[in-house]
C-alpha cells in the first residue's frame, strides 16, 4: 500500500470523469515542508503560525517571526502557502500570555484567535509585518481564523493594509499581491456570507472548531469525541449550503479541517461541491487514491439522494456505496 501512495505522488488529483481536486497540506513547523516534495501536495492550505509561538519559552520578535516565515516560503519553491495569522487561545493557550486568558470558563468560546489578535493591536502589526517582509517580491497569501462577523475580517485587513502602506512610504520591497481569506468555524458567519464574500479570496472552512460550534461538543472531550459523526445530516448540509452560497463569486472554497483528511469524509465533501481540501500530509496519498477512482457525477447525485431524506445511518449508507464503485 505504501508503494501505491508513492506512486500517487506524481499523479493528477482528478476525478475519472476530468473534475479536479486541489490537494494541499497542513503545516506548522519549518520540518513539516519536506512533506511537500513527498507527497506531490500543491500547497500549503493551512500554515498554522501559532506553532511558533507555542515551542517558544518567550514572544517570538518581528524579525525571528520573519526570518521563520521566510524559510517557509522558502522551503515551498513556487507551491503557495496560506499563512493563517495567529490562532490562540481557547485550547492552545500561551505560557507568556496566559494572566489574560487562563481565567475564562469557556475558552473555546471566548478570547481567542482573531478576537484576541485585534486587542492585541501590536501583536498582530508585528506579525503582519513579519509576513509581508518575508513576502516581498512574491504573492502572501494569509487567512484570519475565527472570523464570526465581516467586520472583523475588515479589521484584520485594516492592519495589513496599514502595515503595507508604512512599509511603502519607506520604500520596501512589497509583495506583489496580499490575497485575503477568512476561515469559516463559526456558524454565524455563514449567515453573513453575503457580505463577506465580496471582499475576500479564499474561504477555508475549519471543520474542527466548525463542528464543536455545530453540536455545542466540546473537541477536546474524549467522551464526546465519538458522539457526533461528521457524516452526519447536520454539518453535510451545513457545508452545502455554504458552497452553494459561494457560487458565483470568484472565491476559492476550501476544507482545512481534520475531516478533509478521512476517506469517505473527503468523498462526501467532493459530492458537496469542494474542490479544495487541505489535510495532514499522511492523508494525501489515500485521499489522491480515492479522487482519482471517484466519479464526480456519481457522488454528486449520491450525496443529493442522501441528504434529501436521510433516515438511516449515513456513514453506512455512504460506504456501501464506495465500495460498490470501487472507491
Ligand atoms: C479547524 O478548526 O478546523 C482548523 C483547521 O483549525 P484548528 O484545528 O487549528 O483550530
Ligand atoms: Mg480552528
Amino acid at each position: 500500500k505504501k508503494a501505491r501512495y508513492a506512486a500517487m505522488r506524481d499523479a493528477a488529483s482528478v476525478t475519472n470523469d476530468g473534475v479536479p481536486v486541489t490537494l494541499m497540506i497542513n503545516a506548522g513547523l519549518r520540518d513539516d515542508m519536506s512533506a511537500l516534495a513527498t507527497t506531490g501536495a500543491e500547497g500549503v492550505g493551512l500554515f498554522r503560525t501559532e506553532f511558533q509561538f507555542l515551542i517558544s519559552a518567550t514572544l517570538p520578535q518581528r524579525e525571528r517571526q520573519q526570518r521563520f516565515y521566510r524559510d517557509v516560503i522558502e522551503a515551498a519553491g513556487d507551491k503557495p502557502v496560506i499563512f493563517r495569522t495567529l490562532d490562540i487561545g481557547g485550547d492552545k493557550p500561551l505560557p507568556y500570555l496566559k494572566d489574560e486568558t487562563s481565567e475564562e470558563e469557556n475558552p473555546a468560546l471566548g478570547w481567542r484567535a482573531l478576537r484576541l489578535s485585534l486587542d492585541h493591536a501590536g501583536l498582530m502589526k508585528a506579525q503582519a509585518r513579519a509576513l509581508i517582509e518575508a513576502s516581498a517580491g512574491r504573492t502572501l497569501n494569509v487567512m484570519f481564523p475565527m472570523v464570526s462577523e465581516p467586520w472583523e475580517f475588515d479589521a484584520a485587513r485594516e492592519i495589513f493594509e496599514g502595515q503595507m502602506e508604512f512599509l511603502g512610504r519607506r520604500k520596501k520591497r512589497l509583495p506583489t499581491k496580499i490575497r485575503y481569506g477568512a476561515m469559516l468555524e463559526v456558524p454565524a458567519l455563514a449567515e453573513t456570507l453575503d457580505i463577506l464574500l465580496p471582499k475576500i479570496d479564499f474561504l477555508s472552512i475549519g471543520t474542527n472548531d466548525l463542528t464543536q460550534f455545530l453540536f455545542a461538543a466540546d473537541r477536546a472531550d474524549p467522551r464526546l469525541a465519538e458522539r457526533y459523526d461528521w457524516l452526519s445530516p447536520a454539518i453535510l448540509r451545513f457545508i452545502r449550503r455554504v458552497v452553494q452560497t459561494t457560487d458565483g463569486y470568484p472565491v476559492d472554497v476550501a476544507v482545512c479541517g481534520e475531516m478533509g483528511g478521512r476517506t469517505l469524509e473527503a468523498l462526501a465533501l467532493i459530492g458537496l461541491g469542494i474542490h479544495r481540501l487541505s489535510i495532514t500530509p499522511a492523508a494525501v496519498g489515500p485521499i489522491k487514491a480515492m479522487v482519482r477512482s471517484t466519479n464526480h457525477a456519481d457522488i454528486r447525485n449520491k450525496m443529493d439522494e442522501l441528504l434529501k431524506n436521510p433516515t438511516g445511518n449515513l456513514r453506512e449508507e455512504l460506504a456501501i456505496w464506495a465500495a460498490s464503485q470501487g472507491i
